[in-house]
């Protein structure tokens, strides 16, 4: 390999990003600026920036931790096993995929789908918050405790953060098992059943609300 490539494959490099990320007006904008970023080295092993999907007004936004294989394959979050389980739950509570938006703390797969490091986090994060901004959703799920500990800045445990309504930038957020954790331990299950029967309670019980500020996904 020549010196470059070299310097490629273990250097995070900033750059790659266009500036105008920041001014962005909707989430294709925001997606056009961003898609190209190396700014952690998660960059340059990535197969697919993986953006995020769904309804750009949704009021249910999920936050999960980062692409897997199937995710990185095909530039789409959920759709692997873990996926397929969420589309369940969703339907259990009278949702569909198309009614959400789904996004995850990073952008690019981590090698064997590792955990993220605190540099991954801060490089990406930004780009999350501003799809937040972009969204505006009415309620925040937060898909296992990666993403809630990173969304949250915090380090509690899920036992602590379950079943309890928290807000991110003044929005409300529920914290719930990973479906790729309910995959494995399916004794789970009836816990997360909670807690999105909670979810799509809050849902109902705020049918009428807009959210305030202008109009800008
Ligand atoms: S993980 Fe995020 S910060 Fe790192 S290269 Fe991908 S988009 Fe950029």
């Amino acid at each position: 390999m020549d010196k470059a490539g070299t310097l490629a494959k273990t250097a995070p490099r900033g750059g790659a990003v266009n500036a105008a990320w920041v001014n962005a007006a909707s989430l294709p904008e925001l997606d056009g600026c961003i898609n190209t970023c190396m700014q952690c080295p998660l960059g340059a092993t990535r197969t697919k920036f993986v953006f995020g999907v769904g309804d750009p007004h949704a009021r249910l936004m999920f936050v999960g931790e980062a692409p897997g294989a199937d995710e990185d394959a095909q530039g789409e979050p959920f759709v692997g096993r873990a996926g397929q389980l969420l589309n369940k739950i969703l339907a259990a509570i009278s949702m569909k995929r198309e009614d959400v938006y789904i996004a995850n703390i990073l952008k690019c797969r981590p090698p064997n789908n590792r955990t993220p490091i605190p540099e991954e986090v801060a490089a990406c994060m930004p780009f999350l918050k501003k799809q937040i901004a972009l969204v505006k959703p009415r309620i925040i799920v937060c898909l296992g405790l990666t993403a809630a500990q990173n969304l949250l800045g915090i380090s509690d445990s899920l036992g602590k953060l379950r079943g309890r309504m928290l807000t991110f930038a003044d929005t409300p957020l529920m914290v719930t098992y990973h479906p790729a954790a309910l995959l494995r331990n399916p004794n789970w299950k009836p816990a997360a059943w909670e807690d999105f029967q909670a979810v799509q309670k809050f849902l109902a019980e705020h049918a009428g609300d807009v959210k305030e500020g202008p109009s800008v996904g």
